[in-house]
Formats: C-alpha cells, sequence, structure tokens
C-alpha cells in the first residue's frame, strides 16, 4: 500500500479497500459529453424507425449496409475483415465481422432483443358495438395493463395475403397519420373499479382499440361504422376482413424518443427494453475493423414472451448460422461454442427512490453508474438463471476496466420481490460462457420507459470492449 501523508490512516484504508461507487459523471471526461450526445442521437432515430422487430431488422440493415455488410449466403468464402448479416424470417438478424483467429478459438457474441411488449391485434380483431368500431387484443410480454390506457397509439405490422404478397402497414408515423386509442372510465363513475388491485382494474378483454365512429351513409344494415372502416382499410390496402386471419399487427404506443430532464440527461421512449442494448451491440459492430475473433451481433425476436419460436433465441436459426461460418472453416460448430463468450445484452432494473421498498439498494443498478453487470437474473432462489461463474465476471471486469467503460454489478430487485430473466440461459444451454450486463431503466415494460444517457453509451463502449477483445 502506498503511503500518503496527507491522508490519514483510515482514509488511506478506505481509498485502497473499500468499493467505491459513485455515479460516472464524477468520472467522465468533458471531452466524452460530446462523442455521449452524437450517440445517443443515433439511437434515438434507431427507436423511431423501429417500433417492431421487424422494422428493427429493416433499419438494422440499412445501417450494415452502409456500414459495407453483405448478405451471408451458405458457403460464401470469407476472409478476416468481411462483414456478413443474416436475416431470419425478417423478425431477428445475426451479423458477423469476421476476426484475425480462426473459430475453434471461439467467438464475442452479443445476444439482445429486439422485441417489447405492446398490444397484438387478434386474429378476428373487428367489431362494432353501440356505433363504435373496435380492435380486439391479446397483450405481447408483460404489461401491467392499467399503463396502456387513454395513450396515443399506433399500429404496425403486416398482412400476408392469400396471394402471397404481404402488405406492410404503419399508420400513426406518417406526416398527418390519425392515432389510436383505449378508453378508460371516468373517475366520477370509476369507484367500484378504483377499489379494484391494479392488476385487476384493467381486464385484458377491455383493452380494445378505438377505431372509428362515423358509420356508411345511405345504408338501412347493421354495424355501419365497422363497414366504412372496412371500406377505408380496402381502399388503402387492398383487403377484406378475412384477411386479418393472417395478419400481424399489433399497437404500439405513438410517442417518440425524446430527452428528459431539464438537463437533458435521460431519454424516454417506447422499447428500450431492450432496443436501447440492441443499438448498443450494433454501433459497436459496425465499429469494427478486424478484431482478433469473431465479433457476432445477435439480434432477437420472442424474448418477451419465452424465446419460443423459430425467431427467438431457442431457435436454431442461430446455431444455423455459427454452423455455417464454422462449416466454412473445417471446425465443429461445438468446438467453437465451449470456447466463446456472450454478452446477454439486456436491460436491467434501474433503483427507483419513488419504490424504494421492493429494490436492494446495496445491490441495485443506479443510472448514471454505468453498463450493468448481472451474474445472475432470475427469481425465488436463482431460478430461471445462467448464473456465470466468478471466472467470467472476472474476465469481463478486465476487458471493461481496461476499455475505460464505467459499470455498475446489479441485481433486479429485493430477493422474493419477483425476477425477471433473459437470454442468458439459452446461450448458456450452447455451452457458451455468458453474462447478462445492459442498461438500468426506469418504469421497465411501460408504453413510455426511461434511460439514462451515460448508460446508454457506457453500453456502447462495453459492447465495443467486448468484441474487442
Ligand atoms: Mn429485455
Ligand atoms: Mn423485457
Amino acid at each position: 500500500m502506498e503511503e500518503n501523508k496527507e491522508l490519514t490512516r483510515g482514509e488511506q484504508l478506505r481509498k485502497a479497500l473499500v468499493y467505491d461507487r459513485k455515479t460516472g459523471y464524477d468520472r467522465l471526461d468533458p471531452q466524452e459529453l460530446e462523442v455521449m450526445e452524437t450517440y445517443c442521437v443515433g439511437y434515438k432515430q434507431f427507436l423511431d424507425a423501429g417500433k417492431t422487430e421487424r422494422e428493427c431488422v429493416d433499419r438494422t440493415i440499412a445501417l450494415a449496409e452502409a456500414a459495407g455488410f453483405r448478405a451471408y449466403a451458405r458457403g460464401m468464402e470469407l476472409k478476416p475483415g468481411d462483414k456478413i448479416y443474416r436475416v431470419n424470417r425478417g423478425k431477428a438478424i445475426m451479423l458477423a465481422v469476421m476476426g484475425r483467429k480462426g473459430l475453434e478459438e471461439g467467438v464475442n457474441i452479443s445476444a439482445s432483443h429486439i422485441d417489447s411488449p405492446r398490444l397484438d391485434l387478434k386474429q378476428n380483431p373487428l367489431y362494432e358495438d353501440s356505433e363504435l368500431a373496435f380492435l380486439k387484443t391479446h397483450y405481447y410480454g408483460g404489461i401491467r395493463k392499467y399503463q396502456w390506457v387513454t395513450i396515443p397509439l399506433e399500429l404496425h405490422g403486416v398482412i400476408a395475403l392469400k396471394s402471397g404478397e404481404v402488405v406492410r402497414v404503419s399508420v400513426g408515423d406518417g406526416e398527418g397519420d390519425p392515432l389510436f386509442t383505449i378508453d378508460d372510465l371516468l373517475p366520477h363513475l370509476g369507484v367500484k373499479q378504483s377499489k379494484n388491485p391494479l392488476s385487476e382494474a384493467i381486464p385484458a378483454e377491455t383493452l380494445n382499440i378505438l377505431v372509428g365512429s362515423r358509420p356508411l351513409r345511405d345504408d338501412e344494415g347493421t354495424d355501419r361504422v365497422k363497414l366504412q372502416v372496412l371500406e377505408l382499410l380496402n381502399r388503402k390496402y387492398g383487403i377484406v376482413e378475412e384477411d386479418f386471419l393472417s395478419a400481424e399487427l399489433c399497437a404500439v404506443p405513438a410517442y417518440k424518443a425524446t430527452d428528459i430532464g431539464f438537463d437533458r440527461s435521460m431519454i424516454g421512449a417506447y422499447g428500450h427494453d431492450d432496443r436501447v442494448c440492441s443499438y448498443a451491440a450494433l454501433a459497436a459492430l459496425l465499429q469494427l475493423d478486424t478484431p482478433e475473433h469473431t465479433a457476432v451481433c445477435m439480434l432477437a425476436d420472442k424474448e418477451e414472451i419465452g424465446s419460443e419460436g423459430v425467431s427467438g433465441m431457442k431457435s436454431a436459426a442461430f446455431d444455423t448460422f455459427m454452423e455455417d461460418l464454422c462449416a466454412g472453416q473445417n471446425i465443429p460448430l461445438r468446438a467453437c461454442y465451449e470456447k466463446s463468450f456472450c454478452l446477454s445484452a439486456d436491460v436491467t432494473a434501474a433503483y427507483d427512490p419513488n419504490f424504494a421498498d421492493v429494490y436492494e439498494k446495496r445491490n441495485s443498478a443506479f443510472v448514471n453508474h454505468g453498463m450493468a453487470l448481472c451474474k445472475y437474473t432470475g427469481s425465488r432462489g436463482k431460478s430461471g438463471a445462467s448464473d456465470a461463474s466468478a471466472e467470467v465476471v472476472g474476465h469481463v471486469r478486465r476487458v471493461l476496466d481496461n476499455a475505460d467503460v464505467f459499470w455498475q454489478m446489479a441485481e433486479l430487485g429485493k430477493v422474493d420481490e419477483g425476477g425477471g430473466g433473459t437470454v442468458a440461459m439459452y446461450m448458456a444451454e450452447r455451452n457458451i460462457d455468458t453474462l447478462d450486463a445492459g442498461v438500468p431503466v426506469l418504469s421497465m415494460h411501460a408504453p413510455f420507459e426511461t434511460v439514462g444517457k451515460l448508460d446508454c453509451y457506457m453500453t456502447f463502449k462495453g459492447m465495443k470492449a467486448i468484441f474487442e477483445a
């Protein structure tokens, strides 16, 4: 221990031995503030352009191609520095920058997700009741239903026609577009409703989206408002009611990503979970030249409903992509996996002093303290966690510290208060060392979530350091 005459013994010991947790703003080089702001401008654009996983994939392709990436075809010859991507059914995308070392040395992966909680339309959505037209919904992911009423909504998605043609729908984000909303009870008549627990106050079957009120003129039939809506849809998209059966339409909040606070230190938006990590990983990958190890960026779908399905992280689509790359170097896939590392890049809960009783302050993530590492997630005794080893955490500490990345260790909330999972366990199942890390979020899964700019930027820096490790 270094002697310092000006410090008391207690001060010396404190400096040398005690882990100091403090805001990143006390350490951030003022020169870096501008870089951080520029990064956040790009992130806000990414959010506004991608309100569904399909739109995020489209935006990712555009950014990747502008950075020299090309679509990968099986058997394509690859050399170090080559930049490729493969899209899985328009809803997930894998990108890679080939490294100097062979795939038998393992790859550095970031796995994040681009789906976010929302309201999906049912397959028979449109109906009229009391001269108002509505769309029935079935929510996607963990939402608090009371948060989704009386807010402006947009409608995004696709309608697959019998002809094989796929019609894209996007209403609300264009200039002059109308919006939609879900109504709620007025306080004057909400006496009984107000006595219900939050989870029961808004039953799922009342999350019906208001889409019309004007009846078809000069008609004696029934459901004239619905008919008028159908006519408008037919004129704009060429669809009939039956086409909803093979559609994938969802209502998402009609909010643009915006700075929050007098000091503009935060960003409010829909879908930070998990586009804030997805964009960090993507932006870092796009800046790579030729890394030592091949860098792989996985942007998955379906995390919010358990990573199921062909476009989720459990799907073999990821293994197929990796196997194709390995085949090009005559390496068994599993030999590549066992030497690989994955950062499961997903958001965690930021400590919220307004709800202090559900957090354990000593182990919570704080806004502006940097990228949050979670050795484990899960609930009730770490159930559903991949629980990274001490050695893996040690490796990441070293990589992040060497790259001047501000980071913090975090746990979601108090033990037995709740919990959650990520894609980490599905990567770990593949025999890939995996650690959870990401941006702390306030109001996670709400239609409008908040993050700190410093944490967004540090997560980008962290992803870059991992790819370059
Ligand atoms: Mn997430
Ligand atoms: Mn989530």
